[in-house]
């Protein structure tokens, strides 16, 4: 079981869960659990010799019911993939079971905020290669949501289209856009490549979209993802992280506000340099960056047109 503490200072939760401590790490390819099982082979946490899409509880859960949840997402059962190589048809699917757990998660009462992310790469903290993401239910509602929110009301509406608007009339950084979304690196990117995908229609959830705004954003992403594989020739480390509408009830019972949107936060600012979070970052939380939005913008832009 995990525990929640209250750190007064920051104002925020901190989850201690030390049965992870436990947790596999970095297996070897034959011994990787989100692999099929295989006739006569060991047993994975998948018990079929093969799958499109699993999802399943995660088995060292920071959060667990009935306090949150803690669920794995495999994206195939081909152990040498990533979102960027899937099929187009199985990227768009894996949008369907985002959408279906969003909504059966954000259903139950004990969970106010669905997360949907994906950390790709060792340098993100990656314990397992296979391609997958993750999702957690909040028993919270956690503080990045929660500025996005406080960031509504300092525009007086939302802030995802204000912001969108402001991109694209500038247009120095946009990487796609097309009729049903704009992937842009922000004007105050804290990550030397980070990209927001936001959805041209408000949108508070995948719940809102339409199938086509759902193929829309599965072709973004995984476009996106292919460029940051082409940009310094190496598959490129990332946070994912979805953003949407929280389900639970807000202080003061205000209905729920948000606007779906995807942020990448990649770790690399060279091929081989990455960007740690040090002293101003951490003891100040003021980001300190060696890039300008606009120069990596354009970089990123041209590896994506590359491998369109
Ligand atoms: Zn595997
Ligand atoms: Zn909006
Ligand atoms: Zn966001």
């Amino acid at each position: 079981m995990s525990e929640l503490r209250f750190e007064e200072l920051r104002g925020e939760q901190v989850a201690y869960a030390i049965h992870r401590q436990e947790r596999t790490f970095l297996p070897s390819r034959a011994h990787c659990p989100l692999c099929p099982t295989t006739p006569g082979g060991e047993p994975t946490e998948i018990p079929f010799p093969a799958f499109e899409i699993a999802v399943f509880d995660n088995r060292f859960p920071a959060f667990e019911a009935p306090h949150g949840a803690a669920e794995v997402v495999v994206y195939t059962d081909r152990h040498e993939a990533s979102l960027g190589t899937l099929s187009p048809e199985r990227a768009e699917a894996l949008m369907w079971v985002w959408r279906h757990r969003y909504m059966e998660l954000g259903a139950r009462d004990d969970i106010d905020y669905v997360f949907i992310f994906e950390n790709r790469g060792v340098e993100v903290g990656v314990t397992l290669h296979h391609p997958h993401g993750q999702i957690y239910g909040y028993p919270f509602l956690p503080p990045v949501p929660a500025l996005e929110l406080a960031a509504d009301e300092r525009l007086g509406g939302c802030a995802p289209c204000a912001l969108m608007g402001r991109e694209l009339n500038d247009g120095r950084r946009i990487l796609l856009e097309n009729d049903h979304l704009v992937a842009y690196v922000p004007y105050a990117a804290r990550w030397a490549y980070e990209a927001h995908v936001t959805l041209r229609e408000h949108r508070a959830s995948l719940l809102d979209c339409e199938p086509a705004e759902l193929r829309a954003l599965a072709a973004a992403l995984q476009a996106l993802v292919r460029g940051y594989d082409a940009l310094f020739e190496r598959p490129f480390p990332y946070v994912m992280a979805v953003h949407q509408a929280p389900t639970g009830g807000r202080p003061g019972g205000r209905a729920p506000e948000g606007h779906l949107h995807v942020e990448f936060y990649p770790p690399l600012r060279t091929a081989d340099k990455l960007k740690y979070l040090a002293g101003s970052e951490q003891g100040a939380g003021t980001f300190i960056s060696d890039t300008l939005p606009e120069e990596s913008a354009g970089a990123l832009r041209e590896a994506i047109a590359l491998v369109a």
